[in-house]
């Protein structure tokens, strides 16, 4: 009991840690970096990806906590430059997947691959810069508008952060701030919305132009019109990458290459958004939820 007891304390302690100085995702690996078991090899290689590889996750079983399993041999491949997007109920273990792709935790069965290497094969220093993400909710440093965005990539130009600003739709509204990019955010600057932080983040890594992404999107729901303008947005920056996009919303999936409907850590349908609707199995059923619940909000709307 002791022995269980102390680690779980020595996580509340880090977890604290994170709360405190958590900036967004890659800070909070970067601040667990120091702490956690998830080491280099000591023959690690550099990952080279110039050009979008292809990424695989073969027979991945995994658990936060011994007893409890979250994932269940689980098998997929994104291939290169395609969007694989993954749905499901809330807790069938979709985050999880991106935690493990980022090498945030290692996985107890299979492997996942990038380029063929097993990613447990590579340095994670490269891993990551071979990586973007955009999380659920960015929480971003207090620091310019400026330097969040470059933190994707230190020493960008002034004109590189604007045209990724540009590109994530954000730069009008920074150039309509007095100081402009140079404006602090976070805590002790100015407050931006769910909306504006995650098209900060999609600046940032559009900017970062990692051949891999990974999008998490955020679950409180945004207004519809902002929903769809930041879906146009991740689109863009999926554009010719390797992307694993974790959906909340069905509407975002539409498009992707592939679709796999989670649950309880397995895989239960794969497929197009049309196949899967021909199957007329679990995605179907969320499907015409979801259509359900867009007709009940839009007549809410007519008849208020
Ligand atoms: P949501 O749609 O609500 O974001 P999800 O499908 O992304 O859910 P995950 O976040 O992957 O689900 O979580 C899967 C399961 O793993 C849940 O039961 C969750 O409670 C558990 N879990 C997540 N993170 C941890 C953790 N750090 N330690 C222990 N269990 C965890």
């Amino acid at each position: 009991m002791i022995q269980l007891y102390i680690p779980l304390n020595f996580l509340g302690v880090i977890y604290r840690e994170i709360k405190q100085a958590l900036t967004d995702l890659d800070k909070m690996f970067d601040l667990l970096e120091r702490e956690r078991e998830v080491r280099d090899a000591p023959d690690a290689q550099d990952l080279h990806a110039e050009a979008p590889p292809v990424v695989r996750f073969e027979n991945v079983g995994f658990a936060y906590e011994a007893g409890r399993p979250i994932l269940h041999g689980l098998s997929f491949e994104i291939p290169a430059g395609h969007t694989i997007a993954v749905v499901g109920p809330s807790g069938a273990g979709k985050s999880t997947l991106a935690r493990l792709l980022y090498r945030f935790y290692d996985v107890s069965e299979g492997r996942i691959t990038i380029a063929g290497h097993d990613i447990r094969q590579l340095t994670q220093a490269s891993l990551r810069r071979a990586i973007g993400i955009v999380p659920q909710d960015t929480v971003l440093f207090n620091d310019t508008v400026a330097y969040n965005i470059a933190y994707g990539r230190p020493g960008a130009t002034q004109a590189e952060i604007e045209a990724a600003a540009q590109a994530a739709r954000i730069h009008g509204f920074i150039a309509s701030t007095p100081k402009g990019y140079g404006t602090m955010v976070g805590e002790r600057g100015l407050k931006l919305s769910g909306g504006e932080k995650q098209r900060v983040a999609i600046a940032r890594t559009l900017l970062k132009n990692p051949p891999i992404v990974i999008f998490d999107e955020a679950t409180s729901a945004l207004d519809s019109a902002n929903e769809r303008a930041i879906q146009a947005e991740l689109q863009t920056a999926a554009r010719n990458k390797t992307a694993l996009v974790i959906a909340h919303r069905l509407s975002t999936v539409v498009d992707a290459d592939q679709i796999l409907v989670m649950e309880a850590g397995r895989i239960v349908e794969r497929g197009t958004h049309a196949e899967l609707l021909a199957r007329e199995g679990r995605y179907a059923q969320m499907w015409a939820l979801q259509q359900q619940g867009g007709a009940e909000a839009a007549a809410d709307v007519a008849a208020s």
